[in-house]
C-alpha cells in the first residue's frame, strides 16, 4: 500500500467520523417533542412578564408590575388586584415563593367546581349557545367526536335556521364525524327542528342530542325568546342536561360583555372557551369564571376534531405561570 492510499483511507475515516458525530449530536438535541399544552403562547407571555416584574426584589413597584402583568393577561382588573393583594399578604421572601403562592391562589380560585359534562336523560340534551363566529359549530363537532370516542350514540340538531348555510355547515361536520343530523330549512321554526330531532333520537336510541342554536337574529329580543322556546321544547331545566356557552378566548374582555343576555334567557351550565391556542392572554379563563360564575368545562385548542380538551385548572395554572 503506497502512502497516498493510506492518506486517502485516513481522510475518509476522519470524514466519516465527523459526519457520524454531527448526526448523533443533532439527534440528541432533537429528542422527543414535548406534548402541546393548553397555553403555549400564554405561558411565555405571563410567565416571562412575572419574571421581569419580580426582578431582584419584592418592593412596592414589583407588586404593581405583577398586578399589571395579570391585567395584561386578561385576568380582569378586580381579580388581578385581589389576587396580588392575597399573595402579598402572605409576605413571601422571594420571587420563587411568591410564584408558588400565586399558583396556590389561582388553583384555589378554580377549585371545588364540577366541570364534568352532565349526560343525564335519554337522550341527554346538550344545548350549545353563543355569538356567531365564536366556534359553536366546530365545538359541536368536536364534542360529538369525543362522545363517540367514549362509545356513545350521538345525534345533532341544527336549530340555527336564521343564518344562511348554518344547516349545511353542521351537515358537513356531521358527515365528517359520522353522526346523524336533523336540520331545519332557512327561516323555519327552530323549536320544531329540536322536536323532530328528539323524536329521531328516541327512535334511534341515541344517548346524546347536541343542539346548535342561532347566534344572531333580527334583534336580541327575538334571539332570546327563541332560545327560551328551544330550551322549553327540549324539556326545560329538568330535561336539558347542559347549556354550554361558547366563548372566543381571543375576544378577551369584550367577549364577556356580549354574553349576559344569554345567561338571562337560558340557565347556562358550562362554558367552552375556544381559540385558546390563538391568544397570548390565557387569564381570560379567570375573568370568565369570576364574571359569569359558570365553570369552564372545555377549552378549544385548534380547528381539528380532537382539539377540544376538558379544562384542567391545575395544569392550566402551572402552564400560565411557566417562564418559557
Ligand atoms: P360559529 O359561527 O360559532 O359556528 O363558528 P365556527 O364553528 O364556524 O368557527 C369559526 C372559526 O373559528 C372557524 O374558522 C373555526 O375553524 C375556528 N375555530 C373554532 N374553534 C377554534 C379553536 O379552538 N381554535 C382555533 N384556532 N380556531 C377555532
Amino acid at each position: 500500500m503506497d502512502i497516498s492510499t493510506i492518506v486517502i483511507a485516513f481522510t475518509a475515516v476522519l470524514v466519516l467520523a465527523l459526519v457520524l458525530f454531527l448526526v448523533l449530536r443533532r439527534a440528541s438535541r432533537t429528542g422527543p417533542q414535548p406534548t402541546a399544552g393548553m397555553l403555549d403562547k400564554t405561558a411565555s407571555t405571563l410567565g416571562a412578564a412575572l419574571r421581569r416584574a419580580w426582578g431582584p426584589g419584592l418592593d412596592d413597584s414589583a407588586w404593581d408590575r405583577i398586578e399589571e402583568a395579570l391585567i395584561a393577561a386578561d385576568v380582569g382588573a378586580t381579580s388581578a388586584s385581589e389576587i396580588t393583594a392575597a399573595v402579598r399578604r402572605e409576605n413571601p421572601n422571594d420571587a420563587g415563593e411568591a410564584r408558588r403562592l400565586l399558583a396556590g391562589q389561582l388553583k384555589s380560585f378554580f377549585g371545588g367546581k364540577d366541570r364534568s359534562l352532565s349526560l343525564r336523560g335519554r337522550p341527554a340534551v346538550v344545548l350549545v349557545v353563543g355569538v356567531n363566529g365564536t366556534g359553536k359549530t366546530t365545538t359541536i363537532a368536536k364534542l360529538a367526536s369525543r362522545l363517540i370516542g367514549e362509545g356513545r350514540r350521538v345525534i345533532l340538531a341544527g336549530a340555527d335556521t336564521f343564518r344562511a348555510g348554518a344547516g349545511e355547515q353542521l351537515k358537513t361536520w356531521a358527515g365528517r364525524v359520522g353522526v346523524n343530523v336533523v336540520v331545519g330549512h332557512e327561516g323555519g321554526d327552530p323549536a320544531s327542528v329540536v322536536y323532530d330531532a328528539l323524536e329521531s333520537a328516541r327512535a334511534g336510541s341515541d344517548d346524546v342530542l347536541i343542539v346548535d342554536t342561532a347566534g344572531r337574529l333580527h334583534g336580541k329580543k327575538n334571539l332570546m325568546a327563541e332560545l327560551e322556546k328551544i330550551h322549553r321544547v327540549s324539556g326545560g331545566e329538568g330535561g336539558v342536561a347542559e347549556v354550554l356557552l361558547v366563548l372566543d378566548a381571543t375576544a378577551g374582555q369584550n367577549g364577556l360583555t356580549q354574553v349576559s343576555e344569554f345567561a338571562k334567557a337560558v340557565p347556562l351550565t358550562g362554558v367552552v372557551l375556544t381559540k385558546l391556542d390563538g391568544t397570548a392572554r390565557g387569564g381570560i379563563v379567570v375573568a370568565v369564571e369570576r364574571q359569569l360564575d359558570i365553570p369552564v368545562k372545555f377549552v378549544g385548542l385548534g380547528e381539528a376534531l380532537d382539539d377540544l380538551e376538558p379544562f384542567d385548572p391545575d395544569s392550566f395554572v402551572d402552564e400560565l405561570l411557566e417562564e418559557s
